[in-house]
């Protein structure tokens, strides 16, 4: 996606502090944290939103989570809140479907 501000930070064409890398996805520090560990996990697959998910975007999403479990363990997390936001009225800004991870 030409005009995706994810896909050029998952291309390195923008900064961005990245924390974990693999096939499927890329976790990066959020811009504007929320909480003492907020983190991105994006998937490669330029997906808008969850609500355009296809046929077997699930196996995507359930790896998100995935990580999402691992890079709270790596942080010390105690509890952890886990959010997709679908929809601008939800308040879905980057429409590059993004888990939160935000953790105490
Ligand atoms: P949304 O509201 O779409 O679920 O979340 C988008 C998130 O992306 C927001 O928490 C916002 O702070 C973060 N964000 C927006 N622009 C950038 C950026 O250029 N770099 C990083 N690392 N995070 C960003
Ligand atoms: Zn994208």
């Amino acid at each position: 996606m030409q005009d995706c501000l994810f896909c050029k930070i998952l291309n390195k064409e923008i900064n961005s502090e990245i924390v974990h890398e693999d096939d499927t996805c890329v976790a990066f520090k959020d811009i504007n944290p929320k909480a003492r560990v907020h983190l991105l996990i994006v998937p490669k697959k330029h997906i808008d939103s969850i609500a355009h998910m296809e046929e077997g975007d699930e196996k995507i999403m359930g790896h998100l989570i995935n990580v999402a479990k691992k890079l709270a363990e790596q942080n010390d997390c105690k509890g952890y809140q886990l959010l997709f936001n679908v929809g601008r009225e939800a308040g879905q800004i980057i429409f590059h479907v993004h888990l939160h991870l935000m953790g105490k």
